[in-house]
């Protein structure tokens, strides 16, 4: 897959808000927040969308998830809840092909999503 800019995050080559790490997953503050708490937690092996993910991916996207809510549970969002959100390809509204979680919390969220 072609190098995006969550490539260039991981490997410090642009700066970003980094608010979790560890040896595989990187989360950071989303540029343009739609929550009062808006990070995104991406592999820092890349994978371009959810459709592209394989059986072997499995371990890894199940710690994406489990970064996501330690972080939100480290920040007290755990009793309130919080959004976590995955878009895929065009209807799905995704514009960095690098695969994310968005963590959205902080705020009541409403369904459906637009
Ligand atoms: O799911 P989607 O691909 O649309 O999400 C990409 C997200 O990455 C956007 O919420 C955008 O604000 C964020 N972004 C960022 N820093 C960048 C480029 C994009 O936080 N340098």
């Amino acid at each position: 897959m072609t190098d995006t800019i969550f490539s260039k995050i991981v490997r410090r080559e642009i700066p970003a808000d980094v608010v979790y790490e560890d040896t595989e997953v990187l989360g950071f503050r989303d540029l343009n927040p739609q929550a009062p708490v808006h990070v995104l937690f991406i592999p820092k092996r890349p994978i371009a969308t959810l459709d592209d993910a394989i059986p072997d991916d499995a371990e890894l996207l199940g710690k994406l998830l489990l970064a996501a809510a330690a972080y939100a549970r480290a920040e007290g969002f755990e009793k309130d809840g919080y959004r976590t959100v995955i878009n895929t390809r065009d209807h799905g509204g995704q514009t960095v092909f690098h695969i994310h979680v968005h963590l959205l919390a902080g705020r009541q969220m409403h369904w459906p999503p637009g």
